[in-house]
Formats: structure tokens, C-alpha cells, sequence
């Protein structure tokens, strides 16, 4: 990356020069003059000092041909941004060139460093004589500075097909200082049995590059969701759907090979990659391997520790029986495999990484932000007997028990775990033991329903709670995200639900609201 300080003239003739200019020309001989700023523009990864920057140049984002994804053939194309202070671009603070890299489809990450904290920025980026719209992205505290208020948003399961992105407009209107996104933004494969609102331009489940790319183009199409990038910062992290529904590692749901498998999961991780405003310098894919985990601070309030929940955990316990490659329901008799200790979760590494700064750490309160739900859940079987599913923490116990026992013994204080994939609200307690209500609550869980994806079924699942007494709120009925304000005395999450993911026009209600009192785990109605 060159220095990001070019004076007004040098940034004219970058915007301007003549590489620019001959793929803009290029792209609209094959098609309509259209924007190549189609997918807009997003901020994230917050620091003290900065934030990135991306966009994707695609004059064709939907193209079919693999050899110009986005519609755009060819070789880098240099294109140039600016930094304001204000929402009209006048006050500009920096000025820098970036390079829409060919061997990522054209996306750019540019790595911002050198502003104030705590502030708002305004952006755009220049290419040739196309200009982007405008984002907004913000900066992080500076660290250990003293902040009174965090507003933030989780958001997670997605489904393009099952309905319209009202929950994402609705949350940009709520305007947080953050999103996270906790897994499934977009969906792999095509829904073949239940009623859909629209379609993926291409109809076939993604499985190679140009159609993850694809898939991601069209979300990003959308325009509730790209508004959500241009005005909101983001974390993001992802669950299964990024690459195939309940993969582990290289093992896949359809018992395909594991090289081959590790092939295709190269392919999701890249097109993640080049959608999404992640820091180069850590997310950049190196074939089939890709680092999501990472720590993220605002000032002495918090830590957020994001977390990835799929590329290193071991096999689905049981997994080798016939329809058994995902996630299913074991019992103790049946699959004695779950409780073994060597399974893990979150991989050796990371989980020492997680563990060493929660001790560590010295901010007021610590968020996991993660893809799957954390509690314990006992399902009753039709036979009576109880089943744990084998694709979210139920499936990796001991992994489970190893977290919450480091956080007791260490006396890790106002630990909130934030989930997504289950489709449904949740406010659990986090147990040192959920067998034993009497147990010990080490920290606090809030799961977030789906933004439209289909949920599983309510009653059947109330039904399991007099056997969970750890789960204080449950809700399967409705979709929507949960928006929070963090104070140094209390986490306060407003589950938010729309009237329906198939009216464009949705409303908004808050379905029910809980807080977290500093130093008193377990979430309480508020
Ligand atoms: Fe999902
Ligand atoms: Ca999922």
C-alpha cells in the first residue's frame, strides 16, 4: 500500500490516469455504462486510529463469466479515496490510492490508519471518472480512554430467498456505533421446499468460486443491506452457510472428500474475504486457511472477542452414520464420542488466544462474539430420552466446560456471550455446571433470531424449557436482530423483531428487553 497522503493534484491524477480509464472503457464495451461502484462501499474493523476501507469494482456484478467476475476482466486497478470529517466531503483529512487487486475480484481493502478516535469519517473512493457513494465509518476510543456508552448491533442468518432485508434497514435506523455480524449473511444453498420471496440469479447451490462470489454480489445488491455497510462500521465472523450447512473443518455434511472439500471451503473463504471489510493484513485467505478470530477494544468499556466456530473444530460427533454428517440429536448411550475431551471447538490455538486475554484483560466487560448457541440444551426425544445437538457447543461439551471453568477460576467478570444460527431469541444463563441449577452462573448468553431465515419449530422447543432452567427467554416467532447499549453498570439488549420478513415494508416492535448487571451474571428482564 503506498503512503496514504497524496496531495489534492497527485489524488486527481490517480483518479484520473490512463490504467484507470482503460478498464472502465474495457468494462463498457461488454456492457451498459453502470456504476462500477454497484456493490457500494463498507467500513470495518475498527482501531483507535482508524478502520478499513472496501469496495468492489463490478460494472456486471451478477456476470457469469468466470474469467471477469463482477464483469471486469483484466489486470490491479488503481483507484484513489478520500477521508472527511464531514458528510459533504469538504473537510478532507486524507487522501490515498488503493488497488482493486484482480486476483480478489476486484475488491479493495484499504487499511486506514492515522485519525482521532471516537469519531465519525466520511469516505469515498474514486475510479477513472466514477465516484462511489458515500460511506460513513467510525473509529474506536482510544485505548484504556474512559467511555461511558457502546451501542451495538448483532445480526445473523440471513436467508436471500426467505424474505426481504426490512430487519437490516431497521437496524441501520437504529443507528448503533457497530454491527456484528455473527454468521450466516449469505446462504450456499438453493431453498427447494419452502415458500421463497425471490431467487438467486444463478438457481444452483454455490460450490466454486464465481458462484460464492456471486452469491455475496447479490446480497450486496440488495439495498437495505448495502445501506447497512455505507452508514454502520462492521465485525463480521460466519457460521456454516459461508461455505456448507453444518460443515466442520474440512469434514462435509455430505461425506465429500476432505481435500476436495478443503477446496471448495478455499473458494467460500475468498469470496468472504472479498466481500467483506476485513483487515488484509490478517484475513487475507492462504488456500483453504483464513484467520476471522480476532480481539477488538473500545476504550476501558469493553473487549470483543470474535470468534470463528467452524475452521477448526473437530469432526460432528457420530458423524460417519448414514445422514449423520451434520448436525443431529445423540444421546449419551448413543454417542458416548461427545463428551471426549480431545474434541474441540474452537481449535488449540484459539482457544488459547481466547482464554490468555479474558484473563488478561482488563476492560469493564467482555463480549464473544460467535456463531453458534453456547447454553446447554437438554431435548426431549419422542422416546423420552434426551438429545443434544451435535452442531452447536452441545456437540463439543468438555470444549464448553473448559471455557466457562477458566472463566470461574479466574474470576473473569461480565463475560456476555453473543450468538446467532439457532433462528430464535434466547437469554440464557451460562452455568459452571447446567446440570446442577444450583450451580454457579459464570456468564451471560443473548442469541439473536434470524433477519429472515425460516426458525425452528416454537412449541416443540418451549416445551424443552422446564428441563433448561438456565434459559430465561425464548422466542422462535419472529425475525429480526438485537440492538444493545453498554454502560459500565449494565449491558441493556432490546430483542427487535419485524412483522414479517415477507412484507418489504415491515414494521418494527421490541418483543422484549433484557440487561446484565456489572459483576452479576445471567440476563434479567429489564
Ligand atoms: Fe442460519
Ligand atoms: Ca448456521
Amino acid at each position: 500500500m503506498p503512503p496514504a497522503d497524496l496531495t489534492r493534484r497527485e489524488f486527481l491524477a490517480l483518479s484520473g490516469s490512463a490504467l484507470a480509464g482503460a478498464w472502465l472503457a474495457q468494462a463498457c464495451a461488454h456492457f451498459a455504462p453502470r456504476s462500477p461502484f454497484s456493490l457500494g462501499v463498507a467500513s470495518g474493523d475498527p482501531a483507535p486510529d482508524g478502520f478499513v476501507l472496501w469496495t468492489r469494482l463490478a460494472p456486471d456484478p451478477l456476470s457469469t463469466d468466470p474469467a471477469a467476475p463482477g464483469g471486469l476482466a483484466g489486470g490491479d486497478v488503481p483507484l484513489a479515496y478520500e477521508i472527511a470529517t464531514d458528510d459533504g466531503m469538504r473537510d478532507v483529512v486524507l487522501r490515498g490510492a488503493a488497488t482493486a487487486e484482480a486476483a480478489f475480484a476486484h475488491s479493495v481493502h484499504v487499511e486506514v490508519a492515522g485519525l482521532e478516535p471516537a469519531r465519525p469519517y466520511w469516505y469515498r473512493f474514486t475510479s477513472g471518472a466514477a465516484e462511489s457513494p458515500i460511506g460513513r465509518a467510525r473509529t474506536a476510543p482510544a485505548p484504556g480512554a474512559k467511555l461511558e456508552r457502546l451501542r451495538f448491533a448483532c445480526a445473523s442468518c440471513a436467508n436471500y430467498e426467505h424474505g426481504w432485508f426490512s430487519a437490516y434497514r431497521h437496524l441501520a435506523a437504529d443507528d448503533p456505533d457497530l454491527v456484528i455480524f455473527l454468521g450466516d449473511y449469505i446462504y450456499e444453498y438453493v431453498e427447494k421446499r419452502r415458500p421463497t420471496v425471490r431467487a438467486h440469479s444463478d438457481g444452483v447451490d454455490a460450490t466454486t468460486l464465481p458462484l460464492y462470489r456471486n452469491r455475496y454480489a447479490q446480497y450486496r445488491l440488495d439495498p437495505d443491506l448495502s445501506a447497512l455497510h455505507q452508514s454502520v462500521t462492521a465485525i463480521a465472523t460466519w457460521d456454516d452457510h459461508e461455505v456448507q450447512n453444518d460443515y466442520a473443518d474440512r469434514w462435509s455434511q455430505t461425506f465429500d472428500d476432505p481435500q476436495e472439500f478443503l477446496k471448495r471451503r478455499a473458494a467460500a473463504y475468498q469470496a468472504f474475504y472479498e466481500h467483506m471489510p476485513l483487515r488484509p493484513s490478517r484475513a487475507r485467505p492462504n488456500g483453504p486457511a483464513m484467520r476471522v478470530y480476532e480481539r477488538f477494544a473500545f476504550g476501558d468499556l469493553v473487549e470483543v472477542s470474535l470468534l470463528d466456530g467452524r475452521q477448526y473444530r473437530s469432526r460432528e460427533a457420530c458423524w460417519a452414520k448414514p445422514d449423520h454428517g451434520g448436525g443431529h440429536l445423540e444421546t449419551d448411550a448413543t454417542c458416548p464420542e461427545r463428551r471426549d475431551p480431545r474434541r474441540t471447538y474452537l481449535g488449540a490455538a484459539q482457544e488459547k488466544w481466547l482464554l490468555d486475554g479474558l484473563v488478561r484483560s482488563r476492560a469493564r466487560w467482555k463480549l464473544l462474539a460467535q456463531d453458534v448457541l453456547m447454553a446447554q440444551l437438554r431435548e426431549k426425544m419422542p422416546d423420552g430420552q434426551v438429545g443434544f445437538w451435535t452442531d452447536d457447543w452441545n456437540g463439543y461439551p468438555a470444549n464448553r466446560s473448559h471455557l466457562l471453568q477458566t472463566l470461574h477460576e479466574h474470576r473473569v467478570r461480565n463475560a456476555v456471550v453473543l450468538s446467532g444460527d439457532i433462528h430464535s431469541f434466547w437469554a440464557n444463563d451460562l452455568k459452571l455446571d447446567f446440570d446442577a441449577p444450583r450451580s454457579p452462573t459464570v456468564a451471560s448468553e443473548l442469541v439473536g433470531t434470524s433477519i429472515t431465515s425460516y426458525p425452528p419449530p416454537y412449541e416443540k422447543f418451549a416445551a424443552f424449557l422446564p428441563d433448561n432452567p438456565h434459559v430465561r427467554f425464548f422466542d422462535s416467532r419472529v425475525r429480526g436482530y438485537m440492538v444493545s447499549e453498554l454502560e459500565p453498570q449494565r449491558l441493556t439488549t432490546r430483542f427487535r423483531a419485524i412483522s414479517d420478513p415477507q412484507d418489504r415494508d415491515a414494521k418494527l416492535t421490541t418483543l422484549a428487553t433484557f440487561a446484565i448487571e456489572d459483576g452479576k451474571p445471567g440476563p434479567v428482564p429489564a
